[in-house]
This record gives C-alpha cells, sequence and structure tokens, in this order.
C-alpha cells in the first residue's frame, strides 16, 4: 500500500514525494523535525510538539509556510487521508533550496513533509524484560556549539552513540555531557527512581525537551510521586533501583542494565510499571490530543 504524503500543501503517493537535492535540509541537515505519536484516533500532544517545533524554527530563523494552525491541520490530515487512528508521525521542515554554499539567505522558500507510518524501535521482549544500556565514548552536542534542544535535522551527534552502541553490543546508548553528567539516550530522555524518588536530567544538562519526559513528569507527580530535575553521573544510575527511558518512538522501555552492571533487580521494578500503566491509560483519554477528524 503506497503511503500518502503531505508535501508543500499538496498530499502527493510516496513514490512522488520527492525534494530538490539542492534543499539545505540534505546538504547540510538544515531543519527541523518531529516524531509524533496517535493513539486511539488522536494527535499525542500535538500543540506541545508544534510548539516545540515552531521554537526550532524560530532559533534556526525558517520561516515555513504554514502558520501554527495550519500545521495541526497538516498532521491530523496526514493521518485522516492514510485511515491511521494509531501511527507514529514525522513531520518535516528544511531550510529549503539554495546553492551548494551553506549561506541559508539563499534560500528562499522552506519546505514541509509529514509521513503517518507505523513504527517498532525495539522487540517486544525488551518492553517485558528491560533494555541493556552502556555509556559511549561520544558526548552529547555541548549547548554553546549545538543546542540540543533544537530537534534539528542534523542528528550526527546521535548516530556517532548509535554506531557506538553497535559496536558495543548493547540496543541503546547513554551520552554524557562534556562534564560527565548523564545527559539521555540516542533518541529517548533518561529517569532513574531511588527510594521512591523520580530524577530525571534538567534540560541545562543538553537533552532534548522530551513530550514524553514532560508527560511522565507531570503523571508522577499528579500521583503524588517526587520528581526531581537534577544532574547525576553514571554512579547514580549503577545504583538506581530502577531506571526506564521516555520518548515517542520508543515509548516508555525499563532499563535493567547499564555498563554491564545489573539496574535494581534486573526486572521492570513496581515504579516503572505503575507509570507505564498510568502513560497508557491517559494516553487513551480525549485531553491526550487533538483530535483526527
Ligand atoms: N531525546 C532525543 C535526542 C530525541 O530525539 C527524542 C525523540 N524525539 C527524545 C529525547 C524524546 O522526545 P519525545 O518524548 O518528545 O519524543
Amino acid at each position: 500500500m503506497s503511503l500518502k504524503i503531505y508535501l508543500d500543501g499538496k498530499f502527493v503517493p510516496e513514490e512522488e514525494a520527492r525534494i530538490s537535492v539542492f534543499d539545505h535540509g540534505i546538504l547540510y541537515g538544515d531543519g527541523v523535525f518531529e516524531g509524533i505519536r496517535a493513539y486511539n484516533g488522536r494527535v499525542f500532544k500535538l500543540k506541545e510538539h508544534i510548539d516545540r517545533l515552531y521554537d526550532g524554527l524560530h532559533a534556526l530563523m525558517i520561516t515555513p509556510a504554514e502558520s501554527k494552525e495550519e500545521m495541526i491541520k497538516v498532521v491530523t490530515e496526514t493521518c485522516k487521508v492514510n485511515n491511521f487512528s494509531d501511527c507514529y508521525i514525522r513531520l518535516v521542515v528544511t531550510r529549503g533550496v539554495g546553492d551548494l554554499g551553506l549561506n541559508p539567505v539563499k534560500c528562499k522558500k522552506s519546505s514541509t513533509f509529514c509521513i503517518a507510518a507505523q513504527i517498532a524501535i525495539y522487540p517486544r521482549e525488551v518492553y517485558e524484560n528491560g533494555l541493556e544500556m552502556a555509556t559511549v565514548p561520544t558526548r552529547r552536542n555541548h549547548n554553546e556549539s549545538c543546542n540540543v534542544r533544537v530537534k534539528s535535522l542534523n542528528y550526527l551527534n546521535n548516530i556517532y552513540a548509535r554506531i557506538e552502541a553497535n559496536l558495543i553490543g548493547v540496543p541503546e546508548a547513554v551520552f554524557l555531557n562534556s562534564e560527565g553528567y548523564v545527559s539521555e539516550a540516542t533518541a529517548d530522555n533518561i529517569f532513574i527512581i531511588k527510594n521512591g524518588v523520580i530524577t530525571t536530567p534538567p534540560l541545562s544538562v543538553g537533552t532534548l525537551g522530551g513530550i514524553s519526559r514532560q508527560t511522565v513528569i507531570d503523571l508522577a507527580r499528579a500521583k503524588g510521586y517526587e520528581v526531581k530535575e537534577a544532574l547525576f553521573t553514571r554512579y547514580d544510575v549503577y545504583t538506581a533501583d530502577e531506571c526506564f527511558v521516555t520518548g515517542t518512538a520508543a515509548e516508555l522501555v525499563p532499563a535493567v542494565k547499564y555498563d554491564a552492571r545489573v539496574i535494581g533487580t534486573g526486572k521492570p521494578g513496581p515504579i516503572f510499571n505503575d507509570l507505564l500503566a498510568t502513560f497508557k491509560e491517559y494516553a487513551q483519554k480525549p485531553e491526550a490530543g487533538e483530535p483526527i477528524l
């Protein structure tokens, strides 16, 4: 079955969804993207994703053709024309066509495309038994060079870490920042739990402001858990009772081994299981997102 792709104002079959080789999104990774999910006929936290996208565009001084309201419609329509009520969505805005020099002022018009499809990041046994992770040599991009809060098309920092995880032979990598604090996984935020307190690094460590991260913080606090945004090191992960990662594509994944050390009991823990159940229940609710009408 051929997907219908939104591309600059039109829906086109995937075979015809093409962008120029002169687009600076391709030549320089100059652009931003979002990974979004739809559950049960609603696009989860769509307004939050659109706000993050437009913040990134603003920082990079890229002006999309679509207003925020139009962009919300682009995403819900892409789900609708493909008959998806549950799917993964990739929304991309590139700098657009320029010449072979990198100066963005030569690019007169940005391009927007949106794909809705299915995705599975890890096999089912990882969700049931837990994920193994390892620290990789590549450090997370420094906030003063390439701020990771912009979800830019330049994901080479993450791809280096992904390659290193493959070489180590584990399914996921953990980045440290340039000062040695734990920052995040390759496409997921990280949480640890010790003595009932849930901790995740603050955004200032150099980590993406994950929509799933914020949802878990809000849901956990509403349930009465203490949640801290605080710096921590590898030692804190080694000695945690529980650990997990969050991201739109992977969703909530328990982590049970890190740098060859077993975390806690080596099984997904009770607080993680409670947060997972809470998240799953919340994701089905009307207030969790924008309807696909
Ligand atoms: N960190 C990075 C580097 C990511 O690419 C992602 C996925 N977008 C996340 C964290 C998780 O963010 P979210 O929950 O918004 O998907």
